[in-house]
């Protein structure tokens, strides 16, 4: 009789892995406390718009491939390549930069402002190159045991990357380029990791390598959510149901094992391995009730910022806006050493804006444009209160209108706001905290919460706060991951 698999949350992590299971031959069963599958990977549809609603674009194609081909499957999505990666836009400068992957065409945009751009960009990303390759195998795509296993593998690492364990993102790339705005177009990368280039540890340098020049940003044909229907789909090939609606909230135990989970209407879901796909250290607390990620103990960990985010559909087309945008202001050191902790902040906020619709035509009706707005904002624990949400997003339209030269607001047909407190409440997430806990020393590697339960030796994990972090490649890494635990404790 084939083992029975039971996952918890149907976010990205949760997917990738329940189809590599399902593959295997395992019995999988899927529960999902929302309406949909995604988790932040998501999409709201309204008013004849479509809208992703978390990630906009991926990086690391290769592990989406690697991950078809383990599952024996056509990757059920098509994604393309973008170029520009994306463009910045400086509140004091009337430029527009496009961040090209072609390094002759990238220079040109930095020209008049950084002397010999592109031979200090090829000796910028020979080191991240480096960081990458010494890395990515060794620690990041990798199980560790014990503390032992994870110090020795980390002594294997070329000591030559020393320097970069001890140095900021920011300060990294201050070392190669000296105008202001090459350095904050380059350092911008670490706040996709959801902290600020001025606490990132320069080692994460290697993001500008997996951008520019190992492979590149992609979006997805019809949007970001294809990918969840694409693997809900093989997933539904594979006989998976997916119990939507369906929240854990507490759990039974027999015998040192999980017996048990018990979802919000006080229903048991019994079976021989259960797989976590709800944040690894949220779910340790709140459901398993441990006192190490007690609500007091989860404040003290180091977590990601939160994100307001809103979905804006316009009654017009935006042929001056490229699909991925930055508006930066002029004040990049002060606004990074504030936006973690400080509300004031958003008075003068810094966002990106997703024009879906752009490359996705059918995402908006004819002649409208589908427009997503993301700002980075304090996390709940810095910021409790968004009785003035409306204010800021408000506020970012209006500066939004002014940089482009349109009155957006008199063209709004519907629009959809998540503050921290959305993010929290539909997803789990500790504090609002967009991408989970932070990858900062004590927080990655075998520090990070393990994909394997200190208890329970059938309670795995998998996602954005286990093992290796946050974003979609990372995801799709932990799901391998995950999916080697659970082989090994079946003895496979
Ligand atoms: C605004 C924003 C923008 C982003 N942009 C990008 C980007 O451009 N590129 C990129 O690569 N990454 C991006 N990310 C990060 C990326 O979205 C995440 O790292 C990834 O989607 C996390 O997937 P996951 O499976 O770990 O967790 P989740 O997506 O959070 O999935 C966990 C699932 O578990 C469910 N769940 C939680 N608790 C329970 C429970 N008790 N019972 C039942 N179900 C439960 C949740 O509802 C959820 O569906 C972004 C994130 C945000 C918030």
């Amino acid at each position: 009789m084939s083992k029975k698999i039971l996952v918890v949350g149907a976010g990205i992590g949760g997917l990738a892995t329940a189809l590599r299971l399902a593959k295997k031959g395992y019995e999988v069963e899927m529960l999902e406390k929302n309406e949909q599958a995604g988790g932040r990977l998501n999409q709201i549809k309204k008013d004849g718009f479509t809208f992703d609603t978390g990630p906009s674009f991926f990086s690391m194609s290769y592990e989406f491939e690697e991950f078809a081909r383990d599952c024996q499957i056509k990757l059920p999505f098509e994604y393309f390549e973008l170029d520009p990666l994306y463009s910045v836009n400086f509140s004091d400068n009337p430029k527009t930069f496009h961040l090209y992957k072609d390094i002759d065409k990238l220079a040109e945009q930095f020209a008049d402002i950084e002397p010999d751009f592109k031979e200090k960009f090829i000796q910028y990303q020979a080191k991240a190159g480096a960081l990458f390759h010494d890395t990515v195998d060794l620690v990041i795509k990798q199980n560790f045991d014990s503390l032992f296993h994870y110090i020795t593998t980390l002594m294997r690492v070329n000591p030559v990357h020393i320097p970069v364990l001890l140095r900021s993102f920011y300060d990294h790339v201050k070392k190669y380029f000296s105008s202001k705005e090459a350095i904050q177009i380059i350092s911008l990368v670490a706040f996709f990791l959801g902290r600020t280039p001025f606490d990132t540890m320069a080692i994460y340098s290697l993001l500008s390598y997996t951008e520019f020049k190992h492979d590149g940003y992609f979006n997805v044909k019809g949007g970001m959510y294809q990918i969840v229907e694409g693997i809900v789909n093989e997933l539904k090939k594979e006989k998976v149901t997916i119990h939507y609606n369906t929240e854990i909230k507490s759990f039974e135990e027999e015998k040192g094992k999980l017996k048990a989970l018990v979802d919000q209407h006080g229903k048991r879901w019994t079976s021989d391995v259960f797989l976590i796909n709800s944040d690894a250290a949220w779910f340790r607390g709140n459901v398993f009730r441990r006192k190490q990620y007690s609500d007091e103990k989860l404040d003290k960990m180091n977590w990601t910022m939160g994100y307001l985010t809103f979905y804006v559909g316009i009654k017009r087309k935006l042929p001056m806006v490229d699909h991925h945008n930055y508006y930066l202001g002029s004040n990049y050191e002060a606004y990074s050493n504030n936006i973690m902790q400080n509300p004031d902040t958003l008075q003068k906020p810094y966002y990106y804006v997703n024009v879906l619709s752009k490359n996705n035509p059918d995402c908006a009706p004819e002649g409208c444009e589908s427009l997503f707005f993301v700002c980075p904002v304090p996390n709940l624990y810095f910021k409790q209160n968004w009785d003035d949400k409306e204010e800021i997003v408000n506020s970012i339209i209006a500066d939004f209108s002014e940089r482009i030269g349109v009155e957006v607001q008199k063209e709004i047909v519907t629009q959809t706001i998540y503050t921290p407190i959305e993010w929290r409440d539909r997803f789990n997430l500790h504090r609002g905290s967009g991408l989970g806990l932070s990858h900062n020393m004590n927080q990655i590697g075998h520090m990070r919460p393990r994909n394997f339960d200190e208890k329970y030796k059938n309670v795995f994990y998998v996602g954005a706060s286990t093992v290796p972090g946050a974003g979609i490649p990372m995801a799709i890494i932990s799901s391998k991951l995950a999916f080697e635990r659970i082989n090994k404790h079946f003895g496979q």
